[in-house]
């Protein structure tokens, strides 16, 4: 079985992620953290659309729940190939670095940076032995450019990128591409509290963007096709910036 596990695959990006990649015939491996109603919502797409997947809880800023709850999958499907690894799962918590609790600040960096190397070490051993790997990291704008209120954030996604480019260096030769894509401004729950009205004056698109147009994204950095781009990183924001 060919699976893809993609982290944060309950609710906005990486739902969608979850379904696209489904519909190119992956087994998904849905992680959450704990929203179960929605993992449920996006297993349940998939298998209406004949697709296959399956729920894999367990908490990304966790060093000892990844490796015991990824550890334990890998170890039990040995026959299967896990090509794709998507690291989407992320959090924000915004607040200006004057005001900033220590930990807003760790917690930020655990759930968005510290989260790759723990789960991409895991899963890199099997890409290694096979010789084929895709490892996709959901990064944002605000990695790129920075934001105010975002220190922390900003800190931890454009530290992914920079790993995202020193990982592609060491794998390259045994055919495992590593990318990101950066989204600008994306309807879903993390954006709620922001106004599209208000903000789309700033964003040559004149619009947020959809999950889906970022799952596109995904999926064509996911695939065989895609092996020669590596260390790359994917603007998806309507013209903001790049
Ligand atoms: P979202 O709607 O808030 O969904 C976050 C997802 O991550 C949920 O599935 C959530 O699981 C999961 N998650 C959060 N903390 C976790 C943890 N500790 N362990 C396991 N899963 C965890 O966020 P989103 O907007 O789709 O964002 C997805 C990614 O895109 C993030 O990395 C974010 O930084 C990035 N991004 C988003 C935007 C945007 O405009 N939306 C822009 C740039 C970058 P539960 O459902 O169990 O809570």
């Amino acid at each position: 079985m060919n699976c893809a596990l993609v982290t944060g695959g309950s609710r906005g990006i990486g739902k969608a992620i979850c379904i696209k990649l489904a519909s190119l015939g992956y087994h998904v491996v849905i992680n959450y953290k704990s929203n179960v109603a929605e993992a449920d919502d996006t297993l349940k797409t998939i298998r209406e659309a004949r697709g296959s997947g399956e729920l894999l809880p367990f908490d990304v800023s966790s060093p000892e729940e990844i490796s015991k709850t990824l550890g334990l999958w890998l170890d039990q499907h040995k026959e299967d190939t896990l090509e794709v690894l998507v690291n989407n799962a992320g959090i924000k918590d915004d607040v200006l670095m004057m005001w900033m609790k220590d930990e807003q600040w760790e917690n930020v960096l655990r759930t968005n940076l510290d989260s790759f190397f723990y789960i991409t070490r895991l899963v890199l051993n099997g890409m290694l032995m096979k010789r084929y790997g895709r490892i996709i990291n959901v990064v944002s704008l605000s990695g790129q450019k920075g934001l105010p209120g975002q220190t922390n954030y900003a800190a931890a996604k454009g530290g992914l990128i920079a790993a995202t480019k020193a990982l592609a260096q060491e794998v390259g030769r045994r055919g495992i591409t590593v990318n990101a894509v950066a989204p600008g401004f994306i309807k879903t729950d993390m954006t709620q509290s922001i106004s599209e009205k208000e903000m789309k004056a700033i964003i040559p698109v004149n619009r947020f963007g959809t999950p889906e147009e970022v799952a596109h994204a995904v999926a064509f950095l996911a695939s065989p096709d895609a092996g020669y781009i590596t260390g790359e990183v994917i603007s998806i924001n309507g013209g903001m910036y790049s």
